[in-house]
C-alpha cells in the first residue's frame, strides 16, 4: 500500500465500529532496549513503555464499553516495526497508540511530545486531546504536537498504519527529574490516565456503527469481573431479571460479564438500564451483542439451595429437545434425584420469580401439574 492510500484511509475513517479496536504499541522490547536506564534500579525505556501501555489498556478496557484492546507486545519480546504496523492493519484497528519515552544528549530537555504523520484528520484530533490532557490536567512539561514536517523524518508506525495513529513520548529519561517521575508508580499512573482520558474522549466522540446490525440485540451489562462472582450477594439479589453470565475472551482481564434483558430497540434497553441503575448498579451500561457473543453464555454456578419448576419426571431419560417440552419455551434441564429423572425449568435463587413462571407454565397444555421444587447444590443437573 502506498503512503497516499494509507493517509486516505486515515482521513475517511469517521465512524467507529463495534467493538472499537485499539492497538497499543509499547515501543522497543526484547533485544531493542530503547533508551538505556540512567542508573541501576531504574527501568530501561522498553520496560517503562510496557508498564505505561498496560495501565492505559486496563483503564480503557475497564471503563469503556465495546472496546477491544490489543498490544503489539505484552512482554519483553522483540517485535520489528514492520510487524507492529502489519499487526494493526491486519486487526483492522480503529486506533494505533504507540508509547515511548524520550532522550536527548543534553539533560535539560523535558516534557511530553505527541507525534503524528500530518496535522489533519482523526490523528490530529486525538493528538490535541492527548496534548491537552497531559499538559493541562496531568500538568506535565510540554513540547507540543509534531508532524513529519516538524520532525524532519518519518516514523514508520505512523506512516504505514492505515488508521488514526499517534506516538506519545511520555517524558525525557535523560532529564533527572522526569526519569525519576517516569520510574515511579505515581508518575506512570498519571501519564497513563491522561492518555486514557484523551483516548476515551476520542472514542466516545466518534459516531458508533455496528458491524452486525441485523443480528445484534441490546443487553444491559451490570458488571464484569476477573473471577466468577457469587450472584447470591448484594446487589445482585435485587435484580429481578435473569442474570446471564458470559465468558468473553476479548474483554481483557475482565472476562466474566453479567448481563440482563434483551431488546432490539434502544428505548427498551434504556428502560432496562434505568432499572439496573436503581437496583444498585450505577455503572451499568447498554451493550450490543451479536449472535456469536451470545453463544458464549455460561450457566450460573448454583452453590446454594435454589428453586425450579418440575415439569415432568420418569425412570427413563428422554431428550431435552423432545417435542413434549416445546410448549414451555424455556430451557429444560434434567436433574437426577432419588432414582428418577426430573425435568425442570426456570432455575433461580429468587423464589418469587420461579413462582411467577410457574403460573405461566401451568397454563400450558400438558403442564397443569407442574410444581415448585427445591434444588440442592449437590443435585446433578444437566443440559443438552
Ligand atoms: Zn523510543
Amino acid at each position: 500500500m502506498s503512503v497516499s492510500q494509507g493517509q486516505q484511509a486515515k482521513k475517511i475513517k469517521k465512524t467507529r465500529t463495534t467493538p472499537f479496536v485499539v492497538v497499543i504499541d509499547p515501543g522497543h522490547g526484547g533485544k531493542d532496549t530503547g533508551q538505556e536506564r540512567g542508573a541501576k534500579g531504574r527501568m530501561h525505556e522498553k520496560d517503562l513503555n510496557l508498564v505505561i501501555s498496560k495501565y492505559i489498556g486496563v483503564y480503557l478496557q475497564k471503563n469503556i464499553n465495546d472496546v477491544k484492546v490489543l498490544y503489539t507486545r505484552e512482554d519483553d519480546s522483540t517485535v520489528s516495526l514492520d510487524e507492529r504496523v502489519d499487526f494493526a492493519n491486519q486487526q483492522d484497528a480503529d486506533l494505533f497508540l504507540s508509547v515511548h519515552c524520550n532522550s536527548l544528549p543534553m539533560d535539560h530537555y523535558k516534557g511530553t511530545e505527541i507525534h503524528i504523520q500530518i496535522k489533519e484528520g482523526d490523528s490530529f484530533k486525538l493528538a490535541k486531546l492527548l496534548n491537552s490532557e497531559l499538559k493541562d490536567r496531568a500538568r506535565r512539561p510540554n513540547r507540543g504536537i509534531r508532524s513529519v514536517q516538524e520532525r524532519g523524518y518519518n516514523l514508520q508506525v505512523l506512516k504505514y498504519t492505515q488508521m488514526p495513529a499517534v506516538l506519545v513520548e511520555c517524558g525525557f529519561m535523560t532529564n533527572q527529574q522526569e526519569e525519576k517521575y517516569l520510574n515511579s508508580k505515581f508518575g506512570q499512573e498519571i501519564v497513563a490516565s491522561a492518555i486514557y482520558r484523551a483516548t476515551k474522549e476520542f472514542i466516545l466522540s466518534t459516531p458508533s456503527v455496528e458491524k452486525t446490525k441485523t443480528e445484534s440485540v441490546y443487553k444491559v451489562q451490570l458488571a464484569s469481573s476477573k473471577e466468577k462472582l457469587d450472584l447470591n450477594t448484594e446487589p445482585y439479589v435485587h435484580i429481578k431479571d435473569k442474570i446471564e453470565l458470559y465468558y468473553d475472551e476479548n474483554n481483557g482481564p475482565y472476562k466474566y460479564r453479567y448481563l440482563i434483558g434483551t431488546a432490539t430497540e434502544m428505548t427498551v434497553a434504556r428502560t432496562i438500564l434505568k432499572k439496573a441503575k436503581e437496583s444498585g448498579f450505577p455503572k451499568a451500561s447498554i451493550v450490543a451483542m451479536n449472535q456469536k457473543d451470545r453463544n458464549t453464555e455460561l450457566s450460573p454456578d448454583y452453590t446454594h439451595k435454589h428453586w425450579a419448576i418440575q415439569v415432568m419426571a420418569g425412570a427413563n431419560r428422554i431428550s431435552l429437545h423432545d417435542k413434549a417440552f416445546k410448549a414451555l419455551q424455556s430451557e429444560v434441564e434434567v436433574m437426577e434425584k432419588e432414582g428418577l429423572y426430573k425435568y425442570i425449568v426456570g432455575r433461580s435463587y429468587k423464589k418469587e420469580e420461579v413462582v411467577k413462571l410457574l403460573k405461566k407454565v401451568k397454563k400450558q397444555e400438558g403442564f397443569k401439574k407442574a410444581f415448585l421444587v427445591e434444588v440442592d447444590a449437590e443435585d446433578i443437573v444437566a443440559v443438552e
